[in-house]
């Protein structure tokens, strides 16, 4: 066995006991997680493959239940936080946009408006619906690379740690790249975060889960991205919870809700620290900028 990041072939076990399975399920059996000892790269032993075509099942599994209404609930003011973020960054003014596992296509709808065309790739149960609202709709990466149409701006924000293979992924997603003029934006869990620092194996307890094939951090995002001839534009700390929320976790030693946290500090401090948290790269996600070649 390679890394597939940095081919190296020797390994660390980080875990090996029950993961998550589902919102509140866990394995039966335990799981082995490795670490490259190179390059950093989490992964599990064993790649679950159901979940890679972002599927029925995994919805059900993830969210409860497998329906549009939920989806949205439970994504939509998710998915713009972490969009605006990102926005100053990028111009859409008659651009051709894409969003990679877009869901129901909350960001496409918040873009519609200021660029040329927006297309999302996911499940076929969001055709219909992607299509009303005047989206273009493909199944998967291949039917986009089979349509021979190219893109400005792609977003792919929840995804890269579900695939089976990454780097092939990314490899098709350039494809649809123009040389050096289209925009590539990829978020990905942070493994190297605040919150694995401060509170270890109870983090971790709740972070490792079955719809996760890899855990990236900065180090081996940015050998991956250069390996694959993408030049970073701009690198982001994204942190999606509190501190309050980090501090009532390491409290109480267990996962609380956002809004069950403790208020130990204003927002006026907790923004401070917030900034300084994305600033480290210590936060909860990573978001790059990349554009081919
Ligand atoms: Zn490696």
């Amino acid at each position: 066995m390679k890394c597939i990041i940095c081919s190296n072939k020797k390994f660390s076990i980080v875990w090996f006991d029950r993961i998550r399975e589902g919102k509140n399920l866990f394995s039966k059996k335990k799981v082995k997680i490795l670490k490259c000892n190179n390059c950093n790269l989490v992964f599990l032993e064993k790649k679950i493959t159901k979940y890679e075509n972002n599927n029925k099942s995994f919805r059900k599994k993830f969210d409860g239940e497998s329906t549009i209404n939920k989806y949205l609930n439970f994504h939509k003011p998710r998915e713009i936080k972490k969009f605006k973020s990102i926005f100053m960054y990028l111009n859409f003014k008659n651009k051709r946009i894409i969003e990679s596992n877009c869901g129901y296509g909350v960001i496409i709808d918040y873009l519609k408006k200021i660029s040329k065309v927006t297309a999302g790739i996911d499940h076929k149960i969001y055709k219909n619906t992607l299509k009303n609202r005047k989206h273009e709709h493909f199944e998967n990466i291949d039917e986009v690379l089979n349509s021979k149409k190219n893109f400005d701006i792609i977003f792919c924000l929840s995804e890269l740690e579900h695939k089976v293979k990454p780097i092939d992924f990314l490899k098709k997603i350039k494809k649809i790249m123009k040389n050096n003029q289209s925009k590539l934006i990829i978020r990905v869990p942070n493994y190297d975060n605040i919150y694995k620092s401060l509170i270890g194996k109870n983090f971790l307890k709740y972070d490792f889960r079955s719809s996760h094939n890899f855990y990236f951090s900065e180090v081996n995002l940015d050998l991956m991205f250069k390996k694959l001839k993408f030049r970073i534009i701009k690198k982001l700390g994204h942190q999606e919870y509190s501190i309050n929320h980090l501090l009532t976790f390491f409290k109480k030693n267990k996962r609380v809700k956002e809004e069950n946290s403790i208020k130990f500090f204003n927002d006026k401090k907790n923004k401070e620290y917030i900034e300084k948290i994305q600033k480290n790269k210590l936060s909860t996600s990573l978001i790059y900028i990349l554009s081919s070649a």
